[in-house]
């Protein structure tokens, strides 16, 4: 690593490896004495009921400490589970801490900081391919630009890179090897598989690692920034740092599931309290000889969604809709929304969208970020719900077996 580099990590990422490296030691006791210190004032602060996305919503600022300009920044998350939510984040420390985190799950595939990343995703403005973000070490390739007639430009390109880490959503890895076709795959120098944010279907990841002779990286995290975790290799459940945010598993309806209730650690920005992240998980059974972080057997977050472009290729609707825009004020537009294939290649876009809102605009951003299928958009005032009354933000009416139709 280059003293550039150490120094870009910052102050906040190496008070964060400490921490992580003795927190791996401590006891159960030890984890609940850290919890009550960091949970005792925000309890006092705010009280200690449930909190939900509306009452940020309601009153962001009761929730928000040290809103200043250079110090915090707003960050407004895709709607992929309801409506986007927008909040305050630490605009230092947070990408330091988060990055101590991440690099320690990463560090379980061989990763060491700054090795070469090939990231499918990411936020590409322009009609660029590829671009490459030299302080990170990391090429990442633009959805969008990877229509048909630019495939074999792909092909070309990726022959060329050094050993590299390769970096997706869970949903876009088979779309990833589809792409470049499997053959091309198998020969590259790919280093290990970082895969993020979506929910691996049962028995995948470890499928995936057994027939292409690679290791996934895999971990849960959400948009708040208040819990993460780290799927396990030796227990193949989800071990939850616990000097990230404190994780609270609470009763649910749904039979043997209980809810992700998450309150984040964070000095600076919004702080979420006892935050109902809408995610559900199983409570982890037994134990795990690696440390004593709380544990769940599985989490019920987001689901891999797959939309078929105007070819008949899945892609994932995650990947092109929500990943990375999180940036910029796209969505203080949006109230909700839903997106549903009506024929292969064809998407309807239903939108809630707010006042003032410019429609032009909209339709220009997600035409221009899913070039390959085509969109209609419809202006609702409602999202039906399914019967279950779950609201879903994709549903596929040319598949009869994976969707309930509302
Ligand atoms: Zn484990």
């Amino acid at each position: 690593m280059t003293n550039i580099r150490e120094a870009l990590l910052g102050p906040s990422y190496f008070y964060h490896r400490r921490l992580i490296e003795r927190s791996k030691l401590w006891s159960a006791a030890d984890i609940a004495k850290y919890h009550a210190s960091r949970v005792d004032p925000l309890m006092k602060r705010y009280g200690d009921g449930v909190t939900t996305k509306d009452d940020y919503r309601r009153d962001l600022g009761h929730y928000t400490r040290y809103n200043l300009p250079v110090l915090a920044h707003t960050v407004r998350t895709g709607g992929t589970s309801g409506q986007p939510l927008r909040f305050s984040a630490d605009t230092f420390a947070r990408r330091q801490k988060e990055r101590a985190y991440l690099f320690d799950i990463w560090s379980g595939i061989g990763y060491s900081p700054f090795d070469l990343r090939v990231r499918y995703g990411g936020d590409i403005h322009g009609d660029d391919l590829v671009q490459f973000q030299r302080m990170e070490n990391v090429w990442s390739i633009s959805p969008a630009a990877t229509t048909e007639s630019r495939l074999d430009e792909l092909r070309s390109w990726i022959g060329t890179v050094p050993p590299f880490f390769l970096h997706i959503y869970p949903s876009s890895l088979y779309t990833f090897i589809d792409l470049i076709g499997e053959k091309l795959f198998r020969s590259l120098p790919v280093r290990g598989v970082m895969a993020a944010s979506e929910t691996f279907p049962a028995g995948q990841q470890l499928q995936f690692e057994a027939d292409f002779g690679l290791r996934i990286a895999h971990w849960y995290g959400h948009s708040e920034y208040a819990v993460l975790a780290y799927y396990c290799r030796d227990c193949l459940g989800f071990h939850f740092y616990p000097t990230y945010g404190k994780l609270e598993l609470l009763p649910s309806d749904t039979d043997g599931c209980e809810r992700v209730v998450a309150t984040s650690f964070n000095r600076i920005g919004t702080q979420f309290v006892r935050y109902e992240t809408e995610d559900l998980a199983v409570r982890g059974a037994g134990k795990c000889g690696n440390n004593n972080f709380p544990r769940a057997d599985a989490i019920m977050g987001r689901v891999q969604e797959t939309f078929r472009d105007d070819v008949g290729r899945r892609r994932s609707l995650f990947g092109y809709v929500f990943g990375d825009l999180d940036h910029g004020t796209f969505w203080d537009q949006i109230q909700d929304l839903q997106f549903i294939q009506t024929a292969v290649g064809k998407l309807l876009v239903r939108l809630i969208i707010n006042q003032g809102a410019d429609k032009d605009s909209i339709e220009h951003t997600f035409t221009e970020r899913i070039p390959m299928a085509s969109l209609e958009f419809e202006y609702v005032a409602s999202i039906e719900r399914s019967r279950s009354g779950k609201r879903r933000y994709f549903l596929d009416l040319t598949s009869t077996t994976r969707h309930e139709i509302p």
